[in-house]
C-alpha cells in the first residue's frame, strides 16, 4: 500500500518503521523543518549536544522505546543516570524519589529488589519534614498498592483528588500531588481521574535516560533510517487538508500539502522540491497532530467523530530556558517540582546539566523553568523579554546569590497542545485511531491513555497503529502495563 504520515514526531515516525518492515511505501509530511516534534532539539554555537526544546527523559520502563532503538541500531546510545528529584517544603527542597541503594547505600543489586522503589520512597518520606509518621505509612501503603494494581479501569472512575486525599490523607494530597495536579492541570486539577495518576506512578523510575548528543539526535537517527529503508520524508510541508473518496471499494486519499523552502537543512533529507506536487493520493493516511487539527485536516469526518475531537481537552506548555554561567543548584538538583501557591510563578525547575554534564554545552549550565497552561493564558502572547522577566527573578529561590548576570542567553518555546487532561471515564472519550472515514487514521497523544503523553507510548501507539493499517496482527505490549 501506498501510505501518508503527517507528522515525523515520535507516533508518525514509529508508524513509518513499522509500515516499511511490512513492505508499504510510506511518504512523511512534516511542517517543521527537523524531526521529533514536542521531543525534537536545537543546538546553540559552541554545543556538541542539542538541547530539547522542552525538557525530556526516558525512564528504565520505557520499553516501546528501548526496542525500538535496538531495531534501528541505536540501543547503545540510550544512556541512563540517576539525577535528583525534590519537592519544596517550607523554603527548602527535599527528595522524596530515588534508587533505593542512593538512599541505603549498597551495589545496583538493591535497586532490583522487589518493591524498592516504594522502599526508596517510604525512607525518604520519613526524612521528609512536612509527613508526621502517619503520612509515611499512609503514604507508603497507597503508593505500593498503586505500583501492584493493574485495574485501572477502577481507577478512572474516581478523580485523583477524591482518591488521593481520602487514601493518602489530606497532608499528603495537599503536599505533594495538589500542587503537582494544580501546577499540570490548572482549572482542570480536581477533575482529573485516578487512573492518570496511577499510569504515572507506575510508569515512572528513578533512572531517567537520555540519547548521545541530546533527544534531537535520536530523532535524526530514526529519520534517516526510514528513509534509508525508503520512506519519502517531506520537510516544510504544511498538510492543509485530506480529502477521502471512495472508488471500486478502495479508499484514495489526496492529501493537500504546501511546501515551504528549509534553510540550512541537511539535502540528504529533503526532497528537491521542483518534483513535489502540493498533493499526493495514497490508499491510507495517519494524522498524528493535536486532536484539533485533525478535526480541520478531515472536514468529511462525521459529526460524532469530529465532536468527539474537539471535545477532548488540554493544556499547552511554555518553557524558559536559560543558559548560566554556574551552576544553580547547590546541592545538584536535577527535578524541582514546585508549587504555585507558594508564590512560583512556574510549575517545575529543571536544571538539564544535573542530568547531562555541561561539558556538552559548551560549559554552560542549562535551566528550564516550565509550566502547563491553558492556550489563552497571557504566556502564550508575552515576548520573551516579559516572560523573563516574570520566571527569572525566582531563580534566587534555588539559590540565593542567584543574579541575572549569571544569564547568558535564553530561550522560549510554546506549544499550544502539551498536556491531554484525562477526565473521569476517560477511556469512553477517546475517538478510536480507525476514523469512519475509509482509509484514514488519527493517532495523538490524546490517544495513549491511561498513559501519561511521552514518546515511548507514541511510539507504542505508532506501532500499534501501523498494525491496525496494515491489518496486521496488533504488536506486544512490551511496557508495564
Ligand atoms: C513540556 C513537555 C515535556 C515532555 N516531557 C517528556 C519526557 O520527559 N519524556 C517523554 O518521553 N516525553 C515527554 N513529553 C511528551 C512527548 O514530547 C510526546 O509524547 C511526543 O513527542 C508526542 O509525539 P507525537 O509524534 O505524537 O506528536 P508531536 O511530537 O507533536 O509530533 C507531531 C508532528 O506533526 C507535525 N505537524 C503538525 N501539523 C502538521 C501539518 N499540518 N502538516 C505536517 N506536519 C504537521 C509537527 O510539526 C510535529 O512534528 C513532553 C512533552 C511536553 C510538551
Amino acid at each position: 500500500m501506498n501510505i501518508a504520515i503527517i507528522g515525523a514526531g515520535a507516533t508518525g515516525l514509529a508508524a513509518a518503521h513499522e509500515l516499511l518492515k511490512a513492505g508499504h511505501t510510506v511518504t512523511i509530511f512534516e511542517a517543521g523543518d527537523t524531526p521529533g516534534g514536542l521531543a525534537g532539539g536545537f543546538k546553540a554555537p559552541g554545543w556538541d549536544w542539542s538541547l530539547e526544546k522542552f525538557y525530556h527523559h526516558w525512564f528504565a520502563s520505557d520499553a516501546d522505546l528501548l526496542r525500538l532503538a535496538d531495531e534501528i541500531g541505536a540501543r547503545d546510545r540510550v544512556i541512563y543516570n540517576r539525577p535528583t528529584t525534590v519537592v519544596y517544603y517550607a523554603g527548602r527542597f527535599y527528595p522524596l524519589d530515588g534508587a533505593l541503594s542512593t538512599v541505603l547505600g549498597g551495589g545496583p543489586w538493591v535497586d532490583r529488589l522487589p518493591l524498592s522503589g516504594s522502599i526508596a520512597r517510604g525512607l525518604l518520606a520519613l526524612r521528609y519534614p512536612g509527613f508526621n509518621l502517619i503520612d509515611v505509612m499512609r503514604y507508603g501503603l497507597a503508593g505500593a498498592y498503586l505500583v501492584l494494581a493493574s485495574n485501572w479501569r477502577r481507577l478512572e472512575q474516581i478523580t485523583a483528588h477524591d482518591w488521593l486525599s481520602r487514601r493518602m490523607g489530606r497532608r499528603v494530597y495537599g503536599l505533594l500531588f495538589e500542587p503537582l495536579l494544580r501546577g499540570k492541570f490548572a482549572e482542570y486539577a480536581e477533575q482529573v481521574n485516578m487512573a492518570w495518576m496511577w499510569a504515572r506512578i507506575k510508569a515512572r523510575t528513578p533512572m531517567l535516560g537520555t540519547y548521545v548528543g541530546g533527544f534531537q539526535a535520536f530523532f535524526d537517527d530514526l529519520a534517516a533510517h526510514v528513509q534509508q529503508r525508503g520512506a519519502t520524508l517531506l520537510y516544510g510541508a504544511q498538510v492543509e487538508s485530506i480529502l477521502v473518496e471512495t472508488a471500486a471499494d478502495a479508499p484514495c486519499l489526496t492529501v493537500h500539502f504546501h511546501q515551504s523552502p528549509i534553510p540550512n537543512r541537511q539535502s540528504s533529507i529533503v526532497n528537491p522540491q521542483s518534483s513535489i506536487p502540493d498533493r499526493q493520493s495514497f490508499d491510507r493516511a495517519l494524522v498524528t497532530t493535536s486532536p484539533r487539527l485533525m478535526a480541520k485536516l478531515a472536514p468529511q469526518l462525521p459529526a460524532d467523530y469530529l465532536g468527539a475531537l474537539n471535545r477532548l481537552k488540554s493544556l499547552g506548555a511554555v518553557v524558559l530556558i536559560a543558559a548560566l554561567d554556574r551552576q544553580l543548584s547547590r546541592a545538584g538538583y536535577y527535578w524541582h517540582n514546585l508549587p504555585k501557591s507558594a508564590g512560583f510563578p512556574f510549575l517545575a525547575l529543571c536544571e538539564h546539566t544535573n542530568f547531562v554534564p555541561a561539558r556538552h554545552f559548551g560549559g554552560q549550565h542549562l535551566v528550564y523553568c516550565g509550566d502547563y497552561l491553558p492556550p489563552d493564558h497571557p504566556y502564550f502572547s508575552l515576548s520573551d523579554a516579559a516572560l523573563r522577566a516574570i520566571f527569572l527573578p525566582a531563580l534566587r529561590r534555588i539559590n540565593p546569590e542567584f543574579e541575572e548576570a549569571w544569564v547568558q542567553q535564553t530561550w522560549v518555546f510554546k506549544a499550544p497542545y502539551a498536556q491531554p487532561v484525562p477526565f473521569v471515564n476517560h477511556s469512553r472519550a477517546i475517538p478510536p485511531v480507525k476514523t469512519p472515514l475509509p482509509g484514514l487514521f488519527f493517532a495523538s497523544m490524546s490517544q495513549v491513555y491511561p498513559w501519561d503523553r511521552g514518546t515511548n507510548f507514541a511510539v507504542r501507539l505508532g506501532r500499534a497503529v501501523a498494525a491496525e493499517m496494515a491489518g496486521l496482527p496488533a504488536p506486544p505490549a512490551s511496557s508495564r502495563g
